[in-house]
């Protein structure tokens, strides 16, 4: 019988929830496990990093990598999972794209630490302890990993065969990777595995959408009950759905909530939030300076809005840092 091709599955900076999207798959699971030989997957199995060191170069077909990339600890598991692996998948939009890890980039790791082991109100730490890369304790030496100062997306550490988007993943895009790997049948490498179309053109709300928009206030899910079969941005709702790629099935918005932009750009574009921000200002309704101030005040997080996923591969990728926030 013919050897199953091998799949490792790795987490680095994520919360979690692409592990969890592997998991939805249900009982189509039971197929995957007897069709591939899982030799990796910290989250449900035990192995050990010296089991995949002592692996041949190239022996692993398929690496499925998820979480950005924030510690030394990740770069390092990363590059050996690069070389042992003939295709590596960028699994979800923290490998993708940095994801909501990436926003860290609006801070350095002095003023993340500084939150984390100072300044939260809920925290206990008299000593001012923090996190040292090298610490001896009765005559033991200690390390951690390296905290670095900048989070980045997979393709900025290793060389990345295909990107599954997604926030997370949706379990139909997760099976279709998987039968086209099994198939041979993937597409030219680079390739994001969502059709390149724009969340608009195949949204339900699509037929409510304005040809001609205008904004005169900007709503918010929060103070705001949006309605739920008319498109968001007609109603002031900031939808990123004209300069996100579609295929997640319009989660969101089937439930009631604004496309965040989870899937990333589509092929042409650079810069996801440049690319929203430009059609967003197109269609607010003043056009005086103090008329578009107000309407901006209203995006209280403008960072987090525009670039909730994409940060670290804008063409922003972090606040200088010395520059004060
Ligand atoms: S802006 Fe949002 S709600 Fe409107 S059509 Fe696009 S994805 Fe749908
Ligand atoms: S609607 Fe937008 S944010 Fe929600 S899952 Fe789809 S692409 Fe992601």
């Amino acid at each position: 019988m013919a050897a199953k091709p091998k799949v490792a599955f790795y987490w680095c900076a994520s919360c979690g929830g692409c592990e969890e999207a592997v998991v939805d798959l249900n009982e189509t699971i039971l197929t995957v496990v007897d069709a591939v030989d899982i030799v990796l997957w910290p989250v449900a199995m035990d192995f050990k990093k010296h089991d995949v060191e002592a692996m041949p170069d190239q022996s692993i077909a398929v690496a499925f990598i998820n979480g950005a990339v924030r510690m030394s600890e990740q770069e390092e598991w990363v590059h050996l999972l690069r070389r042992k692996a003939q295709t590596v998948v960028a699994f979800g939009s923290c490998a993708h794209l940095g994801g909501i890890p990436g926003l860290a980039n609006l801070n350095t790791r002095r003023e993340v630490f500084d939150t984390c082991y100072a300044d939260v109100p809920s925290l206990q730490n008299p000593a001012a302890t923090r996190p040292q890369g090298t610490s001896v304790q009765d005559h033991l030496t200690l390390t951690l990993p390296e905290f670095f100062d900048t989070v980045k997306a997979l393709d900025q550490v290793v060389g990345v065969d295909y990107y599954l988007p997604g926030c997370a993943p949706p379990a139909d895009l997760i099976w279709g990777a998987i039968q086209a790997i099994l198939a041979g049948t993937l597409p030219p490498k680079g390739a994001v595995l969502s059709p390149n179309k724009a969340a608009c053109d195949v949204c339900p709300r699509k037929d409510s959408k304005p040809e001609r928009l205008e904004i005169a206030e900007v709503k918010r899910v929060a103070t705001h009950i949006a309605d739920p079969d008319t498109c968001f941005l007609a109603q002031g709702f900031v939808c990123m759905g004209p300069a996100t790629r579609g295929g997640c099935g319009s989660r969101c918005v089937e439930g009631n909530m604004p496309c965040r932009g989870c899937f990333g750009p589509m092929d042409e574009v650079s810069d996801q939030g440049a690319k929203f921000l430009s059609a967003f200002a197109s269609v607010l309704a003043p056009k005086d300076e103090a008329g578009i101030d107000r309407l901006l005040d209203q995006v209280p997080d403008p960072t987090g809005t525009f670039y909730r996923f994409s940060l670290p591969t804008s063409l922003l990728r972090r606040r200088r840092i010395g520059v004060p926030v």
